[in-house]
């Protein structure tokens, strides 16, 4: 299942970046999924709880998904438009672009910790 690997990817992230002692102090992760990444919140959520069952030690951690939106650029006059509907067109003049700038992104946007 592709959310497990990400959830299992995510967790080796934090684990490298962090040492254990924080480690123990972590209480929420918070991510940015963006709506083009092919990352179904709902299946991350649940990856999630399955992780648990054989990484006990994070049980307390809580995962919160926020979802992006779709952005382009404009290679013609640089404006940055929010893209709805699937519509690739710039606001500003009207051209086509496919220079998506974000929404096709997984993060991991924020880490808390224990005080
Ligand atoms: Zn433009």
């Amino acid at each position: 299942m592709h959310e497990t690997s990400i959830v299992n990817s995510i967790m080796r992230t934090l684990e490298m970046e962090f040492e254990q002692e924080k480690l123990n102090k972590m209480k929420a992760i918070h991510l940015k999924v963006g709506i083009l990444s092919n990352i179904e919140p709902r299946l991350l959520h649940n990856a999630y709880s399955a992780y648990h069952i054989t990484n006990p030690g994070y049980h307390h951690v809580s995962l919160h998904i926020e979802s992006t939106e779709l952005k382009i650029q404009c290679e013609v006059c640089n404006h940055i438009t929010n893209v709805k509907n699937y519509r690739f067109i710039c606001d500003n003049c009207d051209k086509p672009s496919k220079n998506v700038i974000q929404g096709e992104e997984m993060l991991i946007h924020k880490v808390e910790f224990e005080d």
